[in-house]
């Protein structure tokens, strides 16, 4: 077994050169939206829901950019899925819809790493998927841009490459709940805390990764994420 721990995120934080500040988050919980872009859904053989489905990741897989997604020996088949991530910033709970964008204060890239073999066991016995979602690096997260300077969401070019060839390409506008929908949904169940995260779902061509792999994130207009696999 490797030694060398696994490096976290022990803060988000977004920079507001403009203001010479930044704002500093704890991350909170991690919400993940599965199965929100129709093309995903189907490559995987799901079909479309009808309300956002939700699961939980620890805190503990976050891991920044420039870090190193770790294979855990219980996988040998862990595949990128490339989100865009919002950061909640104000408290709530039943969010109206007409208020929702304005509880989050930043936006970032975010890879819902998942170890496809370890999931697809557990959808055919009906357990959770918290340990195919959770190893630790199983979420490395960019660095945030502020939510002000995100004029519209839901019009941004989302890609990965891995060794520079394109895997995923996608568009925010195909996610089937927008993410307004996603903080009134999420906010009617769990009440959304400064710092909590929603990795709001992935388009099509997820794949498996390989040790050495370099994976390169990018939503238009945010930092780009870089992460290598070991
Ligand atoms: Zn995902």
């Amino acid at each position: 077994m490797a030694e060398s721990k696994p490096s976290m995120m022990e803060e988000c934080r977004i920079s507001q050169p403009e203001q010479g500040s930044s704002q500093v988050f704890r991350p909170g919980k991690l919400l993940c939206i599965g199965r929100n872009y129709a093309k995903h859904a189907a490559e995987l053989g799901n079909s479309v829901p009808t309300t956002p489905m939700v699961f939980l990741k620890p805190s503990s897989a976050l891991t920044p950019s420039g870090g190193t997604v770790v294979i855990p020996d219980q996988s040998s088949d862990v595949h990128h899925e490339v989100e865009l991530v919002c950061l909640i910033g104000r408290r709530g709970r039943d969010i109206s819809r007409n208020d929702a964008l304005s509880h989050v204060a930043g936006y970032a890239v975010g890879l819902d790493m998942t170890a496809r073999d370890v999931q697809q066991k557990a959808k055919e016995k009906g357990h959770p998927w918290s340990v195919a979602k959770g190893f630790d690096t199983f979420a490395p997260l960019g660095e945030f841009r502020s939510a002000d300077s995100v004029s519209d969401p839901q019009a941004l070019n989302i890609s990965l490459k891995v060794n520079n060839e394109v895997r995923q390409q996608g568009h925010t506008s195909d996610m089937i709940f927008p993410i307004d929908e996603l903080i009134v949904y999420c906010s009617s169940i769990f009440t959304l805390l400064p710092g909590d995260l929603i990795y709001t779902g992935t388009p099509e061509g997820v794949s498996a990764v390989k040790t050495g792999d370099i994976l390169e994130a990018e939503v238009e207009g945010l930092a780009p994420l870089h992460v290598s696999v070991s």
